[in-house]
C-alpha cells in the first residue's frame, strides 16, 4: 500500500513555502508522492483576485518539475462549483483504493477544520499531516485534536491516533514566513521574487500577461 500525501491550496501562486511543506511532510512520513492539487474554486478565499484555474495549475506544474517524487494534480478543476476537501477526498478514496492516504495541510488550516464545509469528517477519511507554523506547538495542537475529535488518544511524539483508525502525524519545518498575498502584492510592485517562489514560476510570472493583471491587479510601470 503506498502511502500518498495529498496538497491542497488556492496556490495563488504556488511559493516556497508550499514546495517546502510539501518535501517536508514527504521526507518525515516516507511517503511515495506528494500530489499538489490547486482548488479549482477555493472555497475559503475570496473570488475575486483568483488567478483562473488553468494558470495556477500551470505554475504548479512547472514547479514540480524535478523535484523528486512531487507531482502536481488538477483533479479539483473538473468538478463545478466549490472544492470541498472532504468530496476530493472522498472521490480519491474510491479512485485509490490501494493507496494509504495522507491529507497535508498548515497547522492554522487544521484548527479551521471545524469551520469547513464537514470538515470535522476530515479526519476520518484519511491520515493527516500538519505541518507546524508560527504561534502553535505540536501540545496545544494535540490538545485541540482531542477535544474536537472525541477519542483521538496520543500515539507518541507528534503521533495521534483517530477514533476511525486514521492518524494525525504532526511536522516540524524551517519557518518560511511566505504567503501567497505578500507575491502577488511584490508582484504588482514589480519587486524581485527570487528565493520566495520557483525559479520557473519567477519567470512566468516575470512575463506576466492579462490573466495576471486582471486577477491580481495593475502591475507598477516599468
Ligand atoms: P494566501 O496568502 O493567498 O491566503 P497562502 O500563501 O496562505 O495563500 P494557500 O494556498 O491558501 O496559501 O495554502 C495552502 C496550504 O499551504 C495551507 O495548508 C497553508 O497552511 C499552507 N501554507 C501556506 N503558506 C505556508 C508557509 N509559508 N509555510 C508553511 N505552510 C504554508
Amino acid at each position: 500500500m503506498a502511502k500518498i500525501g495529498i496538497l491542497g491550496g488556492s496556490f495563488n501562486p504556488i511559493h516556497a513555502g508550499h514546495m517546502r511543506m510539501a518535501v517536508e511532510a514527504r521526507e518525515a512520513v516516507g511517503l511515495e508522492r506528494v500530489l499538489l492539487m490547486p482548488a479549482g474554486e477555493p472555497p475559503h478565499k475570496p473570488a475575486e483576485g483568483m488567478l483562473p484555474f488553468a494558470h495556477r495549475l500551470r505554475l504548479v506544474e512547472l514547479a514540480v518539475r524535478g523535484v523528486p517524487r512531487l507531482s502536481a494534480s488538477g483533479i479539483e478543476g473538473t468538478r463545478p462549483g466549490p472544492s470541498y476537501s472532504v468530496d476530493t477526498l472522498t472521490a480519491l478514496r474510491a479512485k485509490m483504493p490501494g493507496d494509504d492516504l495522507h491529507f497535508i495541510m498548515g497547522s492554522e488550516s487544521f484548527m479551521a477544520l471545524p469551520k469547513w464545509h464537514r470538515g470535522l469528517e476530515i479526519p476520518h477519511l484519511c491520515s493527516l499531516v500538519v505541518v507546524l507554523r508560527q504561534g502553535v506547538d505540536g501540545q496545544s495542537l494535540a490538545a485541540f485534536a482531542e477535544e474536537t475529535w472525541p477519542g483521538t488518544e496520543r500515539t507518541g511524539f507528534g503521533r495521534m491516533l483517530f477514533a476511525s483508525g486514521t492518524r494525525l502525524i504532526t511536522v516540524g519545518m524551517p519557518v518560511l514566513e511566505v504567503s501567497a498575498t505578500d507575491i502577488r502584492k511584490r508582484w504588482r510592485e514589480r519587486r524581485c521574487l527570487a528565493m520566495l517562489v520557483p525559479s520557473v514560476a519567477e519567470e512566468v510570472l516575470e512575463r506576466g500577461g492579462a490573466a495576471y493583471e486582471l486577477a491580481w491587479g495593475h502591475r507598477a510601470e516599468l
